[in-house]
């Protein structure tokens, strides 16, 4: 895609354009509008993205809602055959869908394929739908009456998805969305689209008929028709809190049902008693994994008493040994996902600097193994951060740790419940005691005790705290077949062919 001219690189024309998909095929739609797609790791430009435009999304929007009324009304048994057709599908060829994210996203094969297969997981949990979906039954609540509950699809919904995870955020919809019997529209990020479209062919050769999955690429555009389209019923968000509190606005304006879950600032705390290695082996996995761009990922590491120069030195030891290169290949963390945001991050080092931090370890000139022309940023950490350096207050989203040192727990824990997110948080101690006080005390929706990134299991459910989700329910789990279904509840009574008679009296239990 790229060659040198005097030395300098010129990117060719991508031969390719990614588009919508609908009715089980690719659309091109009638917009002109394109986006470059990048390989972060070499900086090449590998794709146009056909960017919406709001006719296109009407297009798309109407194919799921002309598929809605069949596959709500097609049986649980057949829905679930589709299900786990795509399930074993999907296992059997995770490793194509790993090395797309990968060119799209930056982060290293091992761990795109980790992000698929926690996907897979709530393709799993859906699989068990027809036991999700049962209602509660009572016999002769009144004289020969029943009453009983049952769980119906929406309709057609959006799922808006972010770059940091172009498999797994939507697979914590989409399958359930699917299994309850909604047609689903799917707006990816335009940074890493190309995840969407082997999903969709997926779907297809499950035998997924056609209308009920489908991708609608674009940017606000296409986001502003889904959130306000009448024939969109709810929207699944995750994203940055500015834009998730936008969506959440907008789309329950529109008076759709919408769950939308923002951004973090995820922070670990270390008491004195805790095992510090692996205190410190938590931290470098969770600061840097995926370079540090996962809602779960720790950027504030709460150095309680005094372990903090011991536990800092142990960081800076394993984080130093991080090989920071092009995810195809020996690497063990990749690039950031844009040239911009990998700046962005740096200026945050720089301001954090400039502001009096220490800083321990530097990425800033990091030499890449590989990918000359990606976008660049080795693991950093920084130690003495105060609570009003930007580095703290800000989500930065990149490979940097932030030490910040305090003397009690309970300063940990005001610090930790004073920031307005909260997303998710840690704590590291052998004291089960103090564990137990945390996960009493702490206003964060998903916490760890010895474990650093606490993503629950796809049969509970994923959610944060504050600004870090909007509106009442989280995702997946039996809050997603909540979310994804109303309730509908039916009293009836059957007369005994003897009984008979009028009564124009108010129903009393009897
Ligand atoms: P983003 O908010 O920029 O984009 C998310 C989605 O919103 C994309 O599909 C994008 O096209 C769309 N969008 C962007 N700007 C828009 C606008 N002005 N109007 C309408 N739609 C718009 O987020 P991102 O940079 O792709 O992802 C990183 C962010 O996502 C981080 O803040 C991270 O914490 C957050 N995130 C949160 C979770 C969670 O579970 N809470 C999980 C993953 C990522």
């Amino acid at each position: 895609m790229s060659h040198q001219i005097g030395g300098v690189t010129q990117t060719a024309q991508p031969s390719t354009t990614i588009s919508h998909w609908l009715d089980n095929d690719f659309f091109p739609g009638t917009s002109t509008t394109t986006a470059p797609v990048t390989n972060p790791a070499t900086g090449e430009v590998t794709a146009d993205l056909a960017l919406a435009s709001a006719h296109d999304a009407k297009a798309v929007i109407d194919a799921a809602a002309a598929a809605f009324p069949s596959w709500r009304d097609t049986s649980l048994a057949k829905r679930t055959q589709v299900l786990f057709r795509f399930r074993e599908l999907l296992n059997e060829r995770k490793e194509e869908l790993a090395a797309i994210i990968t060119g799209e996203h930056g982060k290293v094969l091992s761990d795109a394929l980790g992000e698929v297969t926690r996907g897979q997981e709530v393709v799993e949990f859906a699989c068990g739908i027809p036991h999700l979906l049962k209602g509660g039954f009572t016999e002769n609540a009144s004289t020969n009456v029943d009453v009983y509950s049952i769980r119906q699809p929406l309709g057609p919904v959006a799922v808006i998805s972010p770059f940091n995870f172009p498999a797994m955020v939507p697979m914590w919809f989409f399958p359930i969305a699917i299994a309850t019997g909604n047609t689903v529209v799917l707006k990816p990020s335009e940074k890493d689209p190309s995840a969407s479209l082997w999903l969709a062919e997926l779907w297809k050769e499950a035998g997924l008929p056609a209308g009920v999955f489908n991708v609608l690429q674009g940017d606000k555009t296409a986001v502003d028709e889904l959130l306000t389209n009448p024939k969109i019923a709810a929207v699944s968000f995750v994203g940055s809190t500015p834009i998730a509190q936008y969506v959440y606005t907008t789309g329950t304006a529109a008076g759709k049902r919408v769950q939308a879950l923002g951004g973090a600032k995820n922070h670990a705390v270390i008491l004195p008693d805790a095992d510090l290695d692996l205190a410190a082996d938590a931290m470098v996995n969770a600061g840097f994994g995926s370079a540090g761009e996962r809602c779960m990922a720790i950027s504030a590491v709460v150095a309680v008493g005094p372990i903090a120069d011991a536990l800092v030195a142990k960081i800076a030891e394993r984080a130093h040994g991080i090989k920071t290169g092009d995810g195809t290949q020996d690497s063990d963390m990749g690039p950031l996902v844009t040239q911009a945001h990998r700046d962005n991050v740096a200026s945050y080092v720089d301001a954090g600097e400039a502001d009096g931090a220490k800083v321990v370890l530097d990425g800033r000139g990091v030499a890449p193994h590989g990918g000359q022309g990606g976008f660049w940023l080795g693991p950093t950490l920084l130690d003495d951060v105060t609570p009003e350096m930007s580095v703290y207050t800000d989500e930065i989203f990149g490979p940097v740790l932030s030490v910040l040192r305090v003397e009690t727990y309970d300063q940990a824990v005001d610090l930790i419940n004073s920031n307005p997110y909260g997303n998710g948080t840690a704590i590291f101690t052998n004291d089960g005691g103090a564990a137990r006080r945390f996960q009493n005390e702490v206003t964060v929706g998903m916490v760890g005790i010895n474990v650093p990134i606490p993503v629950p299991m796809a049969y509970y459910s994923f959610g944060g705290w504050k600004s870090s989700l909007f509106g009442d329910t989280h995702a997946h789990g039996m809050d997603g077949v909540h979310f994804f279904t109303r309730q509908k509840t039916i009293t009836q009574r059957w007369l005994d062919p003897s009984h008979g008679g009028i009564n124009l009296g108010f129903p009393q239990n009897g």
